[in-house]
């Protein structure tokens, strides 16, 4: 006989931890709670004895199969997935990013206005530890960031004093003070580890709730379909040693990513033509910048500046907005006495969903098979334009000489393959991400992004599972 749960979650990571956070403040003491996690558990030590797997994101390549050998996918199967591995980069979006059609005439606008997430955006700020500026320039705030912000480098200040308004110290989840459980980030710019454990992980800072009484997690079992008779999810399949076996639920929340979402959705028999389409990452570009009598890497953490100067404007309805960050990893030049003299800028540009990127089912009915077919032209656009655009940013620096860099093979952000909206024939979830069909069945992470919008994502996905949170236990 199948166990029976209140909530059946599936996933250890940002998306179904935020959600998980907000289920137990309000479930009952004797509430019975179900964690399916595919991965091990993987503390710490484990990744510093590692560091060379964990680096090489050489254990993400067995988890799917891709038309596209070029263009890797990087997920981290493992209790708290990627938020062991994520830098800790947290902007929000800004207004327009979610009214683009209304805004820019591209993309769609979201399901959700911005004053509606806000609050949703300062819970999960607060649960990150979010250290960033009091005024941002880019998005009302409510209230002032939790953390005081990181300290900028010289090379930052210049950029702060030539765009007022426009370049402001990056908002992180590394933190710039110690808080309770995490030490003040010490800018040895090795974030996707974090040597000292100050960065937050879901590991630091929730692993209570993996401990707390009501909660069943059980480690490498990964969900294989929800079962659906009609409208209603009755619970989950799952595999753990060697076996298949069943639980049963009234809620089922699936936290697996835009990767795995989709295809335990298809496996599920929920087809819908948005299921799996729309497949798309941010694009990041990077410049190397010699530096002409100024010396760089005095800043607090290792991206210290978050320029706006390429993000937003009439340009848009024409080419991707890009975000630009200052990185105060110090790459050392090897002339005496220029040694610091150096900066690397990024641009992270937004896409477009294409229909034709996705990720379906391949042939053996289970592994995600992923069709890319690159970034879409209005991206494209914004990359043939980027030495241009950057012109007035290279103007107000002393520059001796700069070079661009290749466009990055990942941005690591995966996005776009399980579409929120109002209308269910062109979404499969509705604004509160819970799916159109099956209306106890809630779907998270930045699979439901409709637009990607030039932010870093997760932010966003810890606010939407709050946001979630909130309607489907009203
Ligand atoms: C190196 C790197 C740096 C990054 N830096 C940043 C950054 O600075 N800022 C930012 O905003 N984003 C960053 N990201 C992206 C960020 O990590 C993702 O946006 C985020 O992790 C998505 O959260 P998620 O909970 O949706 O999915 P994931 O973190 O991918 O977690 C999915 C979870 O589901 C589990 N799972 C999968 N399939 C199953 C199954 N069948 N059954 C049970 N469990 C399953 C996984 O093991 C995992 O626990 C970075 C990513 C990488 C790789
Ligand atoms: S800069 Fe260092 S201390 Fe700060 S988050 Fe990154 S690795 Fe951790």
């Amino acid at each position: 006989m199948p166990q029976r749960y209140d909530a059946i979650f599936v996933g250890t990571s940002f998306a179904s931890s935020f959600f998980l956070h907000a289920y137990l403040a309000q479930a009952p003491a004797d509430a019975r709670v179900l964690v399916l996690e595919r991965g091990p558990h993987r503390p710490l030590a484990w990744r510093l004895q590692h560091r060379a797997q964990v680096r090489g994101w050489g254990e993400s390549r067995g988890f799917y199969r891709t038309s596209n050998r070029d263009k890797p996918w990087v997920t981290h199967v493992e209790l708290g997935g990627n938020s062991n591995c994520w830098w800790g980069c947290t902007p929000r979006m800004t207004p327009a990013d979610l009214t683009m059609r209304t805004s820019f005439g591209v993309g769609v606008d979201w399901p959700v206005r911005y004053e509606e997430l806000e609050p949703f955006y300062a819970e999960a700020e607060r649960l990150l530890q979010v250290a960033g500026p009091d005024d941002h320039p880019a998005f009302p705030r409510s209230g002032p960031y939790p953390l005081p912000p990181h300290r900028l480098s010289d090379v930052d200040r210049i950029l702060a004093d030539a765009f007022p308004g426009e370049f402001v110290p990056q908002p992180c989840a590394r933190p710039s003070v110690a808080t309770a459980k995490r030490a003040r980030c010490c800018a040895n710019g090795v974030c996707e580890i974090c040597p000292i454990d100050s960065k937050f992980t879901v590991l630091n800072e929730l692993a209570h709730l993996f401990e707390d009484p009501r909660v069943t997690l059980l480690l490498e079992a990964p969900c294989t379909g929800v079962d659906v008779e009609g409208a209603v999810a009755r619970g989950v399949r799952f595999e753990r040693d060697g076996r298949e076996e069943e639980a049963r639920g009234d809620l089922v929340i699936l936290g697996a990513n835009a990767l795995f979402n989709p295809v335990l959705l298809l496996r599920s028999g929920l087809e819908h033509r948005e299921l799996g389409r729309g497949l798309n990452e941010q694009v990041g570009v990077n410049v190397h910048v010699l530096l002409d009598g100024v010396d760089n890497f005095q800043g607090s953490t290792s991206v210290t500046g978050h320029g706006y100067m390429l993000y937003g404007g009439a340009r848009r309805r024409e080419r991707a907005g890009g975000l630009l960050e200052t990185w105060n990893v110090p790459l050392l030049r090897l002339e005496p006495g220029k040694y610091r003299q150096q900066l690397r800028l990024r641009v992270v540009f937004e896409d477009l969903r294409q229909p034709q990127n996705r990720v379906r089912l391949a042939d053996d009915g289970v592994t995600p098979e992923i069709i890319w077919d690159g970034h879409s032209d209005y991206t494209q656009r914004a990359l043939e334009h980027v030495e241009e655009d950057l012109g007035p940013v290279l103007g107000a620096l002393p520059v001796e000489s700069f070079e661009m860099g290749p466009v990055d093979e990942t941005e690591a952000h995966i996005l776009g393959t399980t579409v929120f909206g109002e209308d269910p024939r062109e979404s499969v979830l509705d604004r509160r991400l819970v799916h159109h069909r099956v209306r106890n069945l809630v779907v998270l992470g930045g699979g439901a992004f409709p637009t990607s919008t030039p932010a870093n994502p997760t932010l966003t996905i810890c606010a939407l599972s709050l946001w979630s949170a909130a309607g489907v236990l009203a």
